[in-house]
């Protein structure tokens, strides 16, 4: 018993690195256990639920599934997904509000074109019995004028003239009556068009809450689109979600699939393809699993301070609301999100409790101007917790790369602010940019008294 013990011992810890290190084909077939690629097996999916609003029967939302697989498909040249009728992952089609007034939409303007052609084609109409019948009356009048120059005209030929004018009369009347309804009509069209602007911009309402033409839910294996307005947008929003089934975040490029917001791009942007490719490496498992007992090391002490270089993680959101000059609100993932700017302290103008603070207006004010409804990165630091005491996340925004926590104090319109002495990443850079303002006399340090 013993010596079985023994032979296990030393095959495992002695024998089996030993072949891995100096035996190649031993190596190769290990290394199949080892190393592993999220990318090595396809996704089965099958089609879930369909409702039948949406018009697109189940071959035809197979095929936009598959024109959106092959966006990730030809980037590697690698089977992705598949379809399996027992398949893990489910497509749906599932009809909300969005897509009743998207319809609504097309409706009307479907409506309102035919309308449109209709009104137009009875306003020539009009147009040319106005002119015929402003040729006739001129013709009529001359003859009239032509007659009482002459004297009068016989009585066979004065009633005729007397005819000629009672049946002007009775054409005049009818072309009014024809103006009327036409007016009728325009107003008509006018009320249609004033109804299509209001459901377009409940619909614009309905799409800033949501922005988001799909979404994919990791837990329930689910992928849902709720909205299509075309069939590019289709295939866009479902190789999106595809995307994050893959595990592949969000990015700030609009050409890119992984765009936050739906768009008509059916091709992979030059980051699509290098998620893709970060996505598919190659990961050793031992590694993996160190990475994750690490990462659960650092959720332990990460309320000490350290000087950690660690790149944050960034991800992409879109402004909604500014609050004030150092706390803002976006959506992100589909979630509304309040965020306090890490490093900085703008003067107050919210606290009821307190007069505006000097300059408090003006930070607003500029935060308002350079980030309200913009999309932009947000980074966060692996010194700071993740939210603050308020649940508000902690983080710094990213406009086109650039900090914008730090221009805050470059242009005097914030404070470099330490929380409880816990040092963040970027701490020295924004104390010496603090300085600088300070010693320039810019925005708040000229205006206000310390
Ligand atoms: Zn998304």
């Amino acid at each position: 018993m013993k010596k079985i013990i023994y032979i296990s011992f030393f095959s495992f810890f002695v024998l089996m690195p030993f072949l891995y290190f100096t035996y190649s084909p031993f190596t190769a077939f290990l290394n199949t256990y080892i190393y592993f690629s999220s990318c090595d097996a396809p996704l089965n999916y099958r089609i879930g639920f369909i409702d039948s609003r949406f018009n697109i029967a189940q071959d035809e939302f197979l095929q936009d599934i598959k024109d959106g697989e092959a966006i990730w498909e030809n980037i590697n040249a690698k089977n992705m997904f598949d379809y399996d009728a027992q398949g893990e992952l489910s497509f749906n089609l599932k009809y909300d509000n969005r897509q009743s007034l998207n319809t609504q939409i097309g409706e009307l303007e479907g409506k309102l074109d035919n309308g449109k052609s209709i009104l137009e084609s009875n306003i020539e109409d009009y147009e040319n019995l106005v002119d015929q019948f402003n040729q006739r009356r001129k013709n009529s009048n001359e003859k009239i004028s032509y007659w009482n120059s002459q004297g009068g005209a016989s009585p066979e030929e004065f009633d005729k003239l007397v005819k000629e004018q009672q049946e002007i009369r009775l054409e005049e009347q009818k072309l009014n009556e024809m103006s009327g309804n036409l007016n009728l009509s325009t107003t008509h069209y006018n009320t249609q068009v004033g109804e299509l602007n209001a459901t377009v911009d409940s619909f614009k309402k309905e799409l800033s809450l949501r922005p988001e033409e799909g979404l994919y839910d990791g837990k329930e294996q689910e992928i849902t689109i709720y909205i299509t307005s075309s069939k590019n947008e289709l295939i866009h929003t479902l190789a999106h979600e595809m995307g994050h089934a893959l595990g592949i975040k969000h990015m700030s490029n609009s050409k890119s699939i992984m765009f936050p917001f739906s768009t008509q791009e059916i091709t992979a942007s030059s980051e699509d393809e290098e998620a893709l490719r970060i996505v598919c490496q190659k990961q050793n498992k031992f590694k993996v699993f160190a990475v994750n007992l690490y990462s659960r090391f650092q959720d332990i002490v990460q309320s000490f301070p350290t000087d950690n270089s660690r790149a944050g993680v960034k991800e992409a959101a879109k402004v909604i609301k500014v609050i004030d000059g150092d706390t803002v609100m976006v959506l992100m993932n589909n979630k509304e999100e309040v965020v306090r700017l890490i490093g900085i302290d703008t003067p107050e103008v919210l606290d009821e409790r307190k007069p505006v603070q000097c300059f408090g207006k003006q930070a607003s004010d500029k935060a308002k101007e350079v980030l309200n409804g913009k999309i932009i990165e947000l980074e966060d630091d692996s010194t700071q917790s993740n939210r603050d005491e308020y649940g508000r996340l902690l983080r710094y925004i990213l406009l086109n790369n650039l900090n914008f926590n730090k221009l805050m104090i470059d242009g005097g319109f914030a404070r470099e602010y330490t929380f409880k002495n816990n040092f963040y990443k970027h701490q020295s850079e924004f104390t010496k940019a603090e300085k600088k303002a300070r010693e320039s006399k810019i925005g708040l340090w000229s205006k206000c008294s310390k």
